[in-house]
């Protein structure tokens, strides 16, 4: 038994019980996948998806704020992507977010498969003029590594530019999931500013596997023809709803989620499932009359996909507030765990979080682990405040990634609810716990 456990535990059970029943979440997520769908930044869904929500947050009774940001307008137009050479076979694609578009012909060039940026570099000599595909296959789902996302994404966002300055013409990336029913996994690119513009798409893993063997046996020809390009930006928003403190209404935990998603499928997982957790999480606490000491703001971002403007911007325009702490779901809509946690070396803090976190125990979710709370929290937490990130279930998270399978249909209302509750326990004690749990740096040895 733990003073700040004990002291929060009946009022936990009685969110947790209401949270768990309630499926509140869900039939606001299945409005924003099946009526308003993918939402790309710079897209009209976009714009109805944040009309949206501003509305079922009002509707919850919560006061909302809409915060204009200016974010990138990539759109991706009609592509294709076809082995001419030694046979002709079309590949599943799909370009990445952020690439150039080729000439209206396409290019067409000879494969060189690589596996690792040394390869890449002992091949420079036949990448010049060449299609470089990075055929780095992610390692299986763990329980002690959880997924192996984070080993092969660098590929995805630099691969581009680092061919580009051997002189590659164009990249092709084995899709970023270790289970494939040939889905190919868009994701955000960038260029370097030393290196010439190419454009690069994401083919399925088999299709990957298809080359790299034909490569074995002598040259390989693809035609990639694209048609992406990027506009001007546009104007788009954060939307911000508050649970307003009691008595300290001017100290704030965010409980956020991105609004936006990549232009394929319904942007289900990622991340309409956490946009609905903190929706309604809120929900759950203004329903059940609990009002905390601080305030509960939920943060609604926009274009987390494919530039993370809306989380600069709210640091930019808010960053200046006394933030307590700041919690993202951006992993699915999957049973929850518990969470990830930066308390920036401060073990004082962290053990009162494990504390808190033992109030999840029948959710199963009262698991810590250190690691990074989210992108968009990022330049709070960068700046010293608490993060905190939803940590759940996530073995089939990357099977459905940024793909055209990412429906609503992969979400179980359960699940989904479970979250709710395991968020809206956490926000209410962190803005309600009468000494803050404000970490103070340790200082450098
Ligand atoms: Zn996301
Ligand atoms: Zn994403």
């Amino acid at each position: 038994p733990t003073p700040l456990a004990d002291a929060y535990r009946d009022l936990a059970a009685t969110i947790v019980a209401h949270a768990r029943v309630d499926r509140g979440a869900y039939t606001k997520l299945t409005y924003l996948t099946d009526r308003i769908g993918a939402r790309l930044a710079g897209s009209p869904a976009l714009d109805r998806a944040i009309v949206w929500a501003a509305d079922a947050l009002r509707a919850d009774g919560h006061a909302v704020t809409i915060d204009p940001v200016q974010v990138p307008a990539w759109r991706r137009g009609a592509e294709s992507a076809r082995i001419v050479a030694p046979i002709t076979r079309d590949l599943v694609m799909l370009g990445l977010g952020g690439s150039v578009g080729t000439p209206a012909r396409g290019v067409t060039a000879p494969v060189v498969v690589v596996r690792s940026w040394d390869e890449l570099a002992a091949r420079a000599a036949e990448v010049k003029g060449a299609i470089v595909l990075y055929d780095v296959a992610m390692p299986a789902w763990t329980e002690a590594h959880g997924s192996g996302y984070g080993d092969v994404v660098p590929f995805r966002g630099g691969g581009a530019s680092a061919a580009a300055r051997l002189g590659a013409v164009a990249v092709l990336m084995r899709s970023v999931t270790a289970t494939s029913l040939r889905t190919p996994h868009t994701g955000a690119m960038r260029y370097a500013a030393d290196a010439p513009k190419i454009p690069a798409a994401a083919i399925t893993t088999e299709d990957a596997a298809l080359l790299a063997r034909l490569a074995v046996d002598g040259p390989v020809q693809v035609t990639l023809t694209m048609s992406a390009r990027q506009d001007p930006d546009v104007p788009s928003a954060n939307v911000l709803a508050e649970l307003r403190g009691r008595e300290r209404p001017d100290e704030v935990v965010v409980i956020g989620a991105h609004l936006d998603s990549w232009d394929v499928g319904q942007g289900a997982h990622d991340d309409g499932a956490g946009v609905v957790h903190v929706m309604q999480a809120l929900t759950t606490l203004r329903v059940l009359g609990l009002v905390p000491r601080r305030t509960i703001r939920v943060v609604l971002f926009t274009n987390e996909e494919n530039g993370l403007r809306g989380g600069r911007t709210y640091a930019a325009t808010h960053g200046g507030e006394r933030h307590v702490a700041a919690l993202e779901t951006d992993s699915g809509g999957f049973a929850p765990r518990g969470f990830r946690v930066e308390t920036h070396g401060d073990a004082a803090v962290r053990a009162r979080l494990a504390e808190i976190a033992s109030l999840l125990a029948p959710l199963g979710a009262d698991t810590l682990e250190d690691g990074e709370g989210g992108a968009d929290i990022s330049p709070l937490t960068e700046a010293g405040v608490l993060g905190l990130g939803l940590a759940v279930d996530g073995r089939t998270y990357f099977d459905i990634h940024h793909t055209a399978a990412d429906t609503l249909d992969k979400v179980d209302p359960q699940a989904l609810a479970d979250g709710v509750a395991a968020i809206a326990v956490m926000a209410y004690v962190l803005a309600d716990a009468e000494v803050p749990l404000v970490p103070t740096p340790t200082p450098a040895p």
